[in-house]
């Protein structure tokens, strides 16, 4: 029988797989001899058997668990079960990444009708043993049962309202008694039974709701959005309860050893006293800030300081700790690498490489690559903002520039940002069901909670805004809108949220781009050092290509020629080179086209100062060039003119039924030669003229969608000769190359062959997924939400390439175009290119480069150095 449950003491960091981090760490911690709360983790593996037994956990399981209780009551001399002296745990979900607040949580389990005397008793508090005895009858509901917490919510406001009290501490022990009497009731009125009694039944009944939390809408999306795998599962810990709610002695808190939201080296965070779990992070009342405790008990902070310098320097790592007080005793219950903003990110991976904590390969790997994205953003004009009216300010949870219109609801937010608009989601407090409206928004906006509530902690891990517990913003969330000193906003008005300074405007603020300055700049400088992959951008224009170079790229991976066949004027000409009947007539329009498209490539050329131009000759379908509606069809008549029927005639010859698979790509410049001709006239004439003014271009001309040696041959002499004549004919000397888009798996099985035309192969790996799995790009995001709620994938192939499909057909590319070509360069130019994980993949099969859209390239220099490292 394998081994499903582990006492923590049995447990280390190294198991995090099966234990989760929350239990490795709770081992790891118990090692280092810090004050731990005993218990035991049941495996991640544990909860994948769950999943596969029918939601059942089976008897074997079930066995190891009550002997590893059995094993935690010799070490803190209790007996579960035991009315006179209880012994309650707490039932915690822990997976191997951390999904703070996703999945769920019970503490006090193991009460009863007798054991809360008991409890009572020994501990002469009647007050503590009864808040408990609530509280664990509220959460075991809630998450075991699946009543609705808001059933017994009102049972309880309604008491505090009775008494006239504002704080639950206020509550008095015969208060708690009523309530909980109440809950009782109300629990046999919704379930037909009595609230469980039995302390065993309890225990295994919460194991299996914490596996089946895993599976939770909340922590589904939680998991796409962070590439969690499904099939992880999550690890379960029982651990004996310490706790904060026994008096004034007593207390809870959370804090990070540095500042998250700035990177400053400061123990940061909050606590509350006579508290339990949730409280804190709940914002039912407003904690304390960690500092305070020095005065309020000098001992423990410094005990608590050196906990925390030691676990920040044993993980080489800033940590987020979970800590309970109880009777002037500390606890620790979790430590884990604290989540923090990617300013925050920065400095603390430089600092401790300053500070001989980390190596600079070390500090490159502290860094997630896709948190860059924030800083890219843009930040709202010094000008602008000035001028803007500050209508009020809450706690500045999480950096950026957010403007937007207000929605009260993660569910509005979706659908106001599913319609294109910008929005701020305001909420009196967030809780994890808003999750997928946070993901949404500009920026969060919060009445209620600390920097460590809910709101805080999320936004910072998406890198969402965040102004959090702005208490003069009173949220009417029934009638949706909110107040702020007698001003009104309803939904759908603009405002705007520093999460740098916390404030908050009324309106409207203009934003301006971002640079690469500071740490962030020389974090980059560390990861350029120690990356084998170059970074190219796609660009199609002169602003995005300096924007690009800007932000580092070495040279464009990808000019969509086609993008620059749309603007003003040009437009025309085109149409006229696709309704001419003959040879001649396609050349004349495609002689108007010449001298513009020499223009762009010179600009693009300029813009990257000499580093190499990769240019893919005309991709779609022609018809996405001619209009659709009839009034458009009579005026582009009239402009070309002909008659409406030889343009519609035209029209109706180019549609197909499935023109993505049509005539498009290569089989363009088969059928049209000249457009190609032209286009690499326009190519080299334009180098030549750059490289007159100094630079060394080498352009590299890209043929699209070729899947037979002979398309791409054909078109290649017609290119070459073109070419050669005209750098004779200019006398200079001027090296180009011709290579090959592959993004066809034809192309990939017969790379051997392609390889003997093709100087370069680009991965084009959105047609390559398209073709692939046979997805159709434009439609597949309708059917894939319900393979993400099946769990048939854990995500989107467009975005991450599926390394074990699509990715055999790119290595299979790589390792027979190298049969032919040894030295053949090879990159990636899909939207993968952008993609962290992507990139590493690129970079363990051995690609030269990979291209991205201009403000991913600072996310590949990191990702790619990460994949060196
Ligand atoms: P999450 O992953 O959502 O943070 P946790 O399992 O960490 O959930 O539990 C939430 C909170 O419950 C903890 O921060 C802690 O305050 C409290 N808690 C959990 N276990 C115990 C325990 N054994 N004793 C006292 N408090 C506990
Ligand atoms: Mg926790
Ligand atoms: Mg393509």
């Amino acid at each position: 029988m394998s081994k499903f449950v582990y006492l923590f003491k049995e447990a280390n960091q190294s198991m995090r797989n099966l234990l989760g981090g929350k239990g490795a760490n709770l081992g790891e911690m118990t090692s280092l001899g810090l004050p731990i709360p005993q218990g035991f983790t049941v495996s991640t593996e544990a909860c994948t058997r769950y999943y596969e037994d029918g939601k059942k956990i089976n008897k074997d399981i079930e066995k190891q668990i009550f002997e590893a209780l059995a094993e935690t009551e010799k070490i803190v001399n209790k007996k579960f079960g035991d009315n006179s002296n209880p012994f309650l745990v707490s039932v915690r979900s822990g997976a191997r990444a951390s999904m703070p607040g996703m999945m769920d949580t019970i503490l006090n389990l193991g009460l009863n009708d007798e054991a809360v005397v008991g409890l009572a008793k020994q501990t002469d508090n009647e007050r503590f043993a009864y808040d408990s005895y609530r509280r664990f009858i509220t959460m075991f509901s809630d998450v075991v049962m699946e009543i609705n917490k808001s059933n017994f919510e009102k049972i309880f406001d309604a008491k505090k309202e009775a008494k006239g009290i504002e704080l639950d501490t206020d509550l008095t022990a015969e208060d708690l008694k009523d309530i909980v009497e109440a809950f009782k009731v109300k629990y046999k009125e919704l379930k037909g039974q009595p609230f469980p009694q039995d302390p065993k039944e309890q225990l295994i009944l919460a194991v299996e709701a914490v596996f089946r939390s895993w599976d939770n809408p909340r922590a589904q999306y939680y998991r796409r959005m962070n590439n969690i795998p499904y099939e992880w599962g999550t690890a379960v810990n029982v651990q004996s309860m310490v706790f904060g709610n026994m008096g004034d002695t007593s207390g809870t808190g959370v804090a990070f050893t540095r500042n998250p939201s700035n990177g400053e080296k400061a123990l940061y965070g909050e606590y509350l006293f006579n508290a339990q779990g949730e409280d804190v992070v709940a914002g039912i009342r407003t904690p304390k800030p960690i500092s305070e405790l020095e005065k309020d008990n000098p001992a423990i902070y410094k005990q608590f300081l050196e906990i925390s310098s030691k676990l920040e320097n044993h993980y080489r790592d800033m940590q987020d700790l979970e800590f309970t007080i109880e009777r002037g005793e500390l606890f620790i219950l979790q430590t884990r690498n604290g989540k923090r903003t990617a300013q925050a990110a920065l400095k603390i991976a430089i600092d401790m490489v300053e500070e001989g904590l980390l190596t600079e390969k070390e500090a490159i790997l502290k860094v997630e690559p896709s948190q860059l994205d924030t800083l890219l953003h843009p930040q709202f004009d010094p000008e602008a903002l000035a001028k803007a009216e500050v209508i009020s300010t809450g706690l500045n949870a999480s950096p950026g520039a957010a403007t937007g219109k207000v929605a009260f609801t993660a569910e509005r937010a979706t659908e106001m940002a599913a319609n294109g608009d910008q929005v701020i989601l305001v909420r009196e407090e967030t809780s994890p069901e808003d999750i997928e409206g946070m993901a949404v928004a500009q920026g969060v906006l919060t009445a209620r909670g600390g920097m460590t509530s809910h709101a805080a902690v999320v936004a910072r891990g998406m890198g969402t805004c965040c102004v959090a517990g702005a208490h003069e913003v009173r949220v009417n969330e029934e009638e949706l809108f909110f107040t702020v000193n007698g001003k009104k906003y309803k939904e759908g008005d603009y405002i705007s949220l520093d999460g740098t300074t916390g404030k908050i405007y009324g309106e409207k603020v203009k934003t301006i781009e971002a640079t690469v300055s500071g740490d962030f700049a020389k974090l980059m400088s560390w990861a350029d050092k120690h990356r084998a992959l170059k970074v190219r951008t796609n660009a199609d224009n002169k602003r995005d290509a300096s924007q690009a170079y800007e932000f580092g790229a070495e040279g464009i991976g990808l000019c969509r020629t086609e993008h620059m066949f749309f603007e003003g004027t040009r437009i025309k000409a085109v149409r006229e080179m696709i309704v001419a009947k003959t040879v001649e007539e396609r050349e004349k329009a495609l002689a108007k086209l010449l001298p513009m498209q020499r223009q762009d490539f010179i600009e693009l050329y300029e813009a990257m100062q000499g580093h190499p131009v990769t240019i893919r000759y005309l991709d779609p379908p022609l018809h996405e060039f001619l209009p659709t509606d009839k009034e458009d069809i009579i005026d582009l008549a009239k402009d070309l003119g002909i008659t409406f029927d030889e343009l519609n005639a035209t029209i109706n010859e180019l549609h197909e039924t499935n023109p993505m698979l049509g005539h498009r790509g290569v089989r363009l410049s088969i059928t049209y030669p000249e457009i190609a001709v032209m286009q690499t006239r326009a190519v080299i004439e334009a180098a030549i003229e750059v490289n007159k003014k100094g630079l060394n271009v080498v352009p590299e001309i890209m043929i699209p969608l070729v899947g037979e040696l002979k398309e791409l041959k054909y078109i290649k002499e017609r290119v070459v000769k073109t070419a050669d004549e005209i750098i004779k004919a200019a006398g200079v000397e001027l090296k180009y190359s011709v290579g090959t888009m592959i993004e066809i798996p034809r192309a990939c099985l017969t790379a051997e062959e392609i390889a003997k035309e093709a100087e370069f192969f680009s991965f084009g790996t959105n047609d390559l997924t398209q073709m692939g799995f046979g997805f159709s790009r434009d439609d597949a995001g309708k059917f894939l939400a319900d393979y993400y709620k099946k769990n048939i994938f854990n995500e989107d192939p467009f975005a991450h390439v599926d390394q074990r499909g699509i990715g055999r057909l790119m290595q299979m590319a790589v390792e027979d175009g190298r049969k032919s070509r040894p030295d053949i360069k090879l990159g990636i130019c899909g939207e993968h290119g952008g993609d962290p994980r992507s990139v590493e993949f690129c970079h363990n099969i051995g690609l030269t480069y990979v291209s991205c859209s201009p403000f991913r390239v600072p996310i590949a220099r990191l990702a790619a150095a990460q994949a060196n490292i």
